[in-house]
């Protein structure tokens, strides 16, 4: 088993050699086929399990392919994450992962001034991670559209409940089009997750690992 053999083409795969991933984690194995074929997704997986790329990949892929037949129109991917560090992590591997790719992104936080965020926002981009509150600033202000966006991810989803941030992420998620690919990624299922999970994602293919 290898990436190629789960639908990955170039230029992840050439990412993934670079980055030496030669053989994809149980949950890259069980997740990216589903995700590929744009099925919505619960994925139960602690990190270190390389969620990241799982939930990453599929989706540069698809927003590369896009961008090939038609320009980039402004953010396509949302990845929410409850925590700063969190969502500098996922930017780092989305920067390696997509280093073959013309893909842009950006990692937004609270507690840090907002102007260089709403710079990088201004000069356009493809792919978003966000803290929820920091977004909500961003968004109140207008600088930031999420009319585009047609890739969600919600991360470490019970963290993101545990911190209150329930509120928030509903008020981003019903400012997104319905027409999208969702994926929620959580280490443990309890009944206010899997509620959210109702309400965000259509149909969805479990994976556990
Ligand atoms: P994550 O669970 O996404 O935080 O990933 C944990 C770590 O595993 C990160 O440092 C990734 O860069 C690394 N990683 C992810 N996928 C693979 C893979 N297929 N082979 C080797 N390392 C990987």
């Amino acid at each position: 088993l290898n990436f190629a053999s789960l639908g990955l083409a170039e230029p992840l795969l050439r990412s993934l050699n670079d980055a030496g991933f030669t053989k994809p984690t149980p949950i890259q194995a069980k997740a990216i086929p589903h995700l590929l074929e744009d099925h919505d997704l619960i994925g139960i997986a602690q990190t270190g399990t390389g969620k990241t790329a799982a939930f990453a990949l599929p989706m540069l892929q698809h927003l590369a392919e896009e961008t090939e037949r038609v320009p980039s129109k402004g953010v396509r991917a949302l990845i929410l994450a409850p925590t700063r560090e969190l969502a500098l992590q996922i930017g780092e591997n989305i920067a390696k992962l997509s280093k073959h790719t013309k893909l842009r992104h950006a990692v937004i936080f609270g507690g840090v001034g907002q102007n260089p965020q709403v710079q990088a926002l201004a000069r356009g981009l493809d792919l978003l991670v966000a803290t929820p509150g920091r977004l909500i600033d961003l968004m109140n202000q207008g600088a930031v559209r999420l009319d585009t966006v047609t890739h969600l991810v919600l991360d470490e989803a019970d963290r993101m409940l545990d911190m209150g941030f329930i509120n928030d992420v509903m008020k981003i998620v019903n400012k997104l089009p319905d027409q999208r690919q969702s994926m929620l990624f959580s280490a443990t299922m309890p009944k206010e997750v899997a509620k959210l999970a109702r309400t965000i994602l259509w149909e969805p293919v479990r994976v556990e690992v």
